[in-house]
């Protein structure tokens, strides 16, 4: 066993804030890595869990999905990874069933299990006195458990810290419009929040070489930004918005995004679909698609579909090449500003925050 630093979510009077605490961890078992973790990225699923960690007596959890790091020490039965390797975590999938088989590991039978409750498969738990291997990782801490499954060998030449938020919510976007949506050459495209995801969704878009990109946001920051990074229009989110939709596209938008999280978005969305489009809902859970019409669909999105070991280094590439600068939607804190990286990612002050661990 050894001792990390993680952060744990503890009550403090009416609200619940982070400390980083001595935590033990068990050595990696068979088919495990430890990685000394040196950056991670907050995510929206953080902060949703985030409010609700340890909150019924039980073990506070270690939250984390976006870690990047250098590989410790590696378990027996490891293959094509070993100490020193860089590599960014992405979320965990079994390997073992039928949507594993087939290469689409973001449909993992066993999805939710290995990436939310707090333990191995087997129910057993490396932590000492927390929760641990969230999305098979728990990334806010000086270490982590991995497998070869969520681990992906990046280039030593680039800052971890710059890779890190590769594992969820770049790929979240970039995925959904290049692996969920394959959005057509010429075609138009609407992302519904232009946050961190919404962003890396308008960068794939123009990588699509799609005809029209639409960002909207309530923010006029977001919204220069998204034209910056090839938006070609953008809109303010506010009750006359379907009618500048259909200005702009008469027909309606071929691929609609919705990652606000809001119903009512959603139903602008659906109401502004061209026939036959797509809308890929990312934000709102259990939605109904009974708005749209025949030849209509909505995908629920999950990763946008990204096979990590395939989608990450082809992230990677796009960035290299210029044409994915991710570097301009990062704010950098140290571990132990924790607090404050959470609260700007809820106020949109940061559009992603990474934390820097070392
Ligand atoms: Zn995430
Ligand atoms: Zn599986």
């Amino acid at each position: 066993m050894i001792t990390i630093q993680a952060a744990l979510a503890r009550k403090s009077g009416s609200a619940r804030a982070f400390r980083i605490e001595p935590v033990g961890l068990d050595a990696p078992r068979p088919g495990e890595l430890l990685v000394r973790i040196a950056a991670c990225g907050i995510c929206h699923t953080d902060l949703g869990f985030a409010g609700a960690a340890g909150g019924d007596g039980g073990l506070p959890q270690i939250l984390g999905h976006e870690g990047a790091g250098i590989i410790e020490q590696t378990g027996a039965r490891v293959r094509g990874l070993r100490p020193g390797d860089h590599v960014v975590l992405s979320y965990q999938s079994c390997g073992r069933c039928a949507a594993c088989r087939r290469g689409a590991p973001a449909h993992c039978a066993r999805f939710w299990e290995l990436n939310f409750d707090g333990e191995r498969l087997d129910g057993s738990n490396a932590y000492h006195g927390a929760r641990g291997h969230f999305f098979g990782q728990s990334s806010f801490a000086t270490h982590a458990l991995a497998t070869p499954r969520n681990a992906v060998k990046v280039p030593k030449t680039l800052p971890l810290e710059l890779l890190a938020p590769l594992g969820c919510g770049f790929q979240t976007g970039a995925g959904t419009i290049l692996n969920s949506l394959r959005v057509r050459r010429g075609s138009s495209v609407a992302v519904f929040g232009a946050g961190s995801v919404g962003l890396a969704a308008v960068m794939a878009a123009r990588i699509a070489r799609a005809g029209v990109i639409i960002a909207i946001d309530l923010r006029p920051a977001r919204l220069r930004l998204a034209r910056e990074l090839g938006a070609t229009h953008a809109l303010l989110s506010n009750g006359r918005l379907a009618g500048a939709l259909r200005k702009i596209l008469p027909r309606g938008v071929d691929y609609a995004l919705e990652i606000t999280g809001e119903p009512e978005v959603l139903d602008v969305a659906a109401e502004t679909l061209a026939p036959g489009g797509a809308l890929a809902n990312i934000a709102v859970p259990g939605a109904d698609a009974s708005r749209l019409q025949p030849g209509q669909r909505m995908v629920e999105i999950i990763q946008g579909d990204a096979i990590p070991q395939v989608f990450i280094p082809k992230m990677i590439r796009y960035y290299q090449a210029g044409r994915f600068p991710i570097d301009r939607l990062l704010r950098v804190y140290p571990f132990g500003e924790i607090n404050r990286a959470f609260a700007d990612s809820a106020s949109g002050r940061a559009i992603k925050a990474v934390l820097r661990m070392a």
